[in-house]
């Protein structure tokens, strides 16, 4: 076992990365739920506020706006909390109390706008992040974030492949679109045969089919079509669809058999990257993300002693 960490970090910052890549189920899982702020969203947001301030977007005294679901409110919230940044979260109503409760915990204001769907919340922060002394780092449409993914996350999970396997298949859902296009990028520049597959909520197929519903997979499929995943989408070769229900199962299966306590969007990348697997067995290493914690959705699905019946049939 090497030592990964040595000497004196300069802040909670530094700790965000270098998470751990395990193989679950036959598929390969980077476990970004372990990041500083509870989700993979705390990597684009130092990230994205790092090279505002290099650009000169963001001055001592701003404030940084966003419209997230919650993950990327809090990340942003953290980042603005350690370098002294006031932040404004914009989200709707209707997802998980916690992700409002952390923004608020590191000390950001949370306003809401729509519900459920984040498309009122986008039109809110673009407002406010165009008055001045505010920044807006624009998460669904930035490059800024593509590149993250592409420049760290990617290279990060290649070196991380046992025996200098190369990745077969990239299997994800789509909130901004940065991870997949972005690590699917970085993958494709050393496997160009690679496969993308963008997985959506069973019930609302917004990128395939134009559906707009609710659903549970909170983080994914947020009511539109990002910026982003409209200028890549040619890189993506196929789609497939998880049901909320299936995803919250496999969440809950996901803490009891594996003790990886993530939420439902980890239960559905889960599904979605064995049904890859199963359905393509060329594709031998399957890579996905589990990246949010369970314990943002513990008012939701965990309070209760008998937590409702779990379904195993998936599982075998
Ligand atoms: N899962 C969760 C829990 C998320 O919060 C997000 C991002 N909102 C994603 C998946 C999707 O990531 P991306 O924005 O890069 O598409």
């Amino acid at each position: 076992m090497s030592i990964r960490y040595t000497g004196v970090s300069a802040d909670i910052l530094d700790a965000i990365g270098d998470t751990p890549l395990v193989e679950v189920e036959g598929v390969f899982a980077k476990l970004e739920f372990l990041n500083p702020s509870g989700s993979i969203k705390a990597r684009i947001a130092k990230y994205m506020i790092e090279r505002a301030e290099r650009d000169g977007l963001l001055k001592p005294g701003d404030t940084i706006v966003e419209a997230t679901s919650g993950n990327t409110g809090n990340a942003l919230a953290l980042v603005a909390a350690v370098k002294g940044y006031r932040m404004r979260v914009v989200m709707p109503e209707g997802l998980s109390s916690e992700r409002v409760a952390i923004s608020r915990a590191y000390g950001a204001e949370v306003e809401f706008c729509g519900n459920f769907h984040v498309d009122q919340a986008l039109q809110r922060a673009r407002e406010l992040g165009r008055q001045p002394g505010f920044f807006c780092p624009s998460q669904f449409e930035s490059e800024v974030n593509v590149e993250e993914n592409r420049l760290v996350l990617g290279p990060e999970i290649l070196a991380q492949l046992p025996d200098g396997r190369l990745p077969d298949a990239l299997v994800l859902g789509v909130g901004t679109g940065g991870t997949l296009i972005g690590v699917g990028q970085a993958f494709r520049a050393v496997n160009p045969q690679v496969r993308l597959f963008a997985m959506e909520p069973g019930e609302s197929r917004t990128i395939l089919c134009g559906e707009i519903a609710t659903h549970t997979i909170e983080g994914i499929s947020d009511g539109f079509v990002p910026g982003i995943f409209q200028r890549h989408a040619e890189l993506v070769d196929d789609f497939l669809s998880v049901s909320s229900e299936d995803a919250v199962a496999a969440m809950r299966q996901l803490a009891r058999r594996h003790g990886l306590f993530c939420g439902p969007s980890s239960g559905a990348h889960l599904l979605a990257a064995r049904r890859v697997r199963e359905r393509f067995p060329e594709l031998r290493t399957v890579v996905t993300a589990f990246c949010d914690k369970g314990e943002k959705y513990l008012h939701e699905y965990f309070m209760q002693p008998e937590a409702k019946a779990v379904r195993t049939e998936h599982f075998g």
